[in-house]
Protein backbone atom coordinates (compact mmCIF):
# COMPACT_ATOMS: atom_id res chain seq x y z
CA UNK A 1 0.00 0.00 0.00
CA UNK A 2 2.37 2.79 -1.15
CA UNK A 3 -0.17 5.09 -1.38
CA UNK A 4 -1.16 4.85 2.35
CA UNK A 5 2.44 5.28 3.20
CA UNK A 6 2.64 8.42 1.44
CA UNK A 7 -0.44 9.83 3.00
CA UNK A 8 0.27 8.44 6.21
CA UNK A 9 4.26 10.68 5.33
CA UNK A 10 1.94 13.68 4.09
CA UNK A 11 0.00 13.57 7.52
CA UNK A 12 3.16 13.69 9.42
CA UNK A 13 4.86 16.53 7.72
CA UNK A 14 1.42 18.72 7.73
CA UNK A 15 1.39 17.92 11.80
CA UNK A 16 4.79 18.99 12.18
CA UNK A 17 4.53 21.82 10.08
CA UNK A 18 1.09 23.20 12.16
CA UNK A 19 3.19 22.14 15.87
CA UNK A 20 1.53 19.86 18.42
CA UNK A 21 -2.11 20.82 18.82
CA UNK A 22 -4.47 20.36 22.47
CA UNK A 23 -7.66 18.13 21.50
CA UNK A 24 -10.25 16.76 23.95
CA UNK A 25 -9.56 13.31 25.05
CA UNK A 26 -12.89 11.66 24.08
CA UNK A 27 -12.59 7.79 26.02
CA UNK A 28 -14.97 6.47 28.25
CA UNK A 29 -11.87 6.49 30.71
CA UNK A 30 -11.67 9.72 30.51
CA UNK A 31 -15.71 11.54 31.00
CA UNK A 32 -15.72 15.61 32.09
CA UNK A 33 -16.48 16.05 35.26
CA UNK A 34 -18.32 18.70 37.29
CA UNK A 35 -17.51 20.34 40.77
CA UNK A 36 -19.55 22.68 42.57
CA UNK A 37 -18.27 24.64 45.88
CA UNK A 38 -20.19 27.08 47.83
CA UNK A 39 -18.34 29.69 47.84
CA UNK A 40 -19.41 31.28 52.14
CA UNK A 41 -17.91 27.88 53.34
CA UNK A 42 -16.51 26.01 50.90
CA UNK A 43 -18.49 22.89 50.93
CA UNK A 44 -18.44 21.04 47.38
CA UNK A 45 -20.19 18.63 45.53
CA UNK A 46 -17.34 16.59 45.02
CA UNK A 47 -16.44 15.67 41.37
CA UNK A 48 -19.59 14.67 39.73
CA UNK A 49 -20.45 12.96 36.26
CA UNK A 50 -22.71 15.28 35.02
CA UNK A 51 -23.00 19.48 35.38
CA UNK A 52 -26.83 18.18 36.39
CA UNK A 53 -25.80 16.16 39.03
CA UNK A 54 -23.53 18.80 40.97
CA UNK A 55 -26.32 21.59 40.24
CA UNK A 56 -28.54 19.04 42.11
CA UNK A 57 -26.51 19.18 45.13
CA UNK A 58 -26.11 22.95 44.46
CA UNK A 59 -29.73 23.76 45.17
CA UNK A 60 -30.40 20.99 48.05
CA UNK A 61 -27.36 22.66 49.50
CA UNK A 62 -29.09 26.09 49.38
CA UNK A 63 -32.33 24.78 50.49
CA UNK A 64 -30.40 23.42 53.58
CA UNK A 65 -28.57 26.92 53.63
CA UNK A 66 -30.74 29.78 52.52
CA UNK A 67 -27.76 31.72 53.53
CA UNK A 68 -25.29 29.99 50.69
CA UNK A 69 -27.12 31.24 47.67
CA UNK A 70 -23.35 31.12 45.82
CA UNK A 71 -21.18 28.65 43.75
CA UNK A 72 -18.20 28.70 41.75
CA UNK A 73 -18.23 25.74 39.10
CA UNK A 74 -15.17 23.74 37.99
CA UNK A 75 -15.45 21.62 34.62
CA UNK A 76 -12.43 19.25 34.25
CA UNK A 77 -12.58 18.09 30.65
CA UNK A 78 -9.40 15.74 29.81
CA UNK A 79 -6.95 16.71 27.06
CA UNK A 80 -4.08 15.27 24.81
CA UNK A 81 -1.29 16.94 23.23
CA UNK A 82 -0.72 15.40 19.35
CA UNK A 83 1.30 16.13 16.42
CA UNK A 84 4.32 16.99 19.10
CA UNK A 85 6.45 14.31 17.91
CA UNK A 86 6.87 12.79 21.62
CA UNK A 87 7.56 9.87 22.82
ZN1 LIG B 1 -22.48 26.47 52.00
Amino acid sequence: MACGRARAATQRVRRAARGPVLQRLRTEETPAVFELQCVRRLETSSLRDSLAAAQAWALRHAGREPAHPQFSELARRYRVVTGGGGP
